[in-house]
């Protein structure tokens, strides 16, 4: 707790200098205490808030979460990642072989009601939309259609197949975010459960996320990574070197990661 509390301060102390880039928080329960240095939520699991049910969550229940949150980070953006569900997800209200946005393309009503939700949370902050193993341009056109606010929405880039089709992807988004859990699980050909690790000591991880900084920059996108990796000081380090725009990373990594990019990094300079 005392490590906890220092380096709160420190990393306070860095954010007064001003850092180049947002740390954001990842939230995938109801309670998690998001520290007031965190730069907005970067990563709204949604699938976890509403697990452990029968039946998929409400609109109005839905709104009311998703404002919340947006109310707690007030005025800076809370990213809400739509249902990821299926493969090693489960979720028995959105049963089906596929993963992620191909799962809730084939679910259009439960799809349906989580984007009006999100619509109703706009009313009280920056509530942006993130979709889950985008696979192509047309995922995210299919989404953005669902909407009747204008929220911004992203892609998250899962997959080497995604990391390839980058620049027809990001075309069509207002952000990418780039998820190594599985994007490390896809590009070493392992388990997720043990890629986290695994992609610290490869490069090979390292060499595609360069693919999508590159690809999403050239066409005016900004990049957040959000998967474990980011929550690793001396990781976050090299992602931002790699171009990386912004970090979302556990909440209880945010205060070390800030403190490791402002050792690097500095006050607001480029
Ligand atoms: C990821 O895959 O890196 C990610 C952030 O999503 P999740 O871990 O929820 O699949
Ligand atoms: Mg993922």
């Amino acid at each position: 707790v005392a490590q906890k509390r220092r380096d709160e301060s420190i990393a306070h102390a860095v954010c007064s200098t001003g850092l180049v880039t947002p740390v954001r928080a990842n939230v995938g329960t109801l309670n998690e205490h998001i520290p007031s240095i965190a730069d907005g939520v970067g990563l709204v699991r949604t699938e976890l808030l509403f697990s452990g049910r029968r039946s998929p969550p409400g609109e109005t229940e839905q709104a009311s979460v998703y404002a919340a949150l947006a109310n707690r980070v007030s005025g800076k953006p809370c990213i809400v990642r739509l249902f990821d569900a299926g493969g090693d997800k489960p979720l028995p209200w959105l049963p089906g072989d596929a993963r992620g946005v191909e799962l809730l393309l084939a679910h259009p009503r439960v799809l349906e009601v989580q984007l009006r939700a999100i619509d109703r949370a706009r009313e009280h902050g920056d509530v942006q939309v993130l979709v889950p193993m985008a696979r192509s341009a047309q995922d995210i056109a299919r989404v953005r259609a669902g909407l009747e606010s204008d929220a911004p929405v992203g892609a998250m880039i899962e997959t080497h197949e995604a990391a390839g089709a980058i620049e027809s992807i990001a075309r069509v988004s207002d952000f990418i975010s780039v998820g190594t859990n599985d994007l490390a699980s896809s590009v070493l050909g392992v388990d997720r459960a043990v890629s986290p690790e695994l992609s610290l000591h490869d490069g090979r991880l390292l060499v595609v996320i360069r693919t999508i900084v590159d690809g999403a920059h050239a066409t005016g996108r900004k990049v957040t990574v959000c998967g474990e990796l980011a929550g690793h000081p001396e990781m976050a380090r090299q992602l931002v070197g790699l171009g990386v725009d912004a970090l979302s990373v556990a909440c209880e990594r945010i205060a070390s990661v800030k403190v490791a990019l402002g050792e690097t990094e500095g006050p607001r300079n480029r």
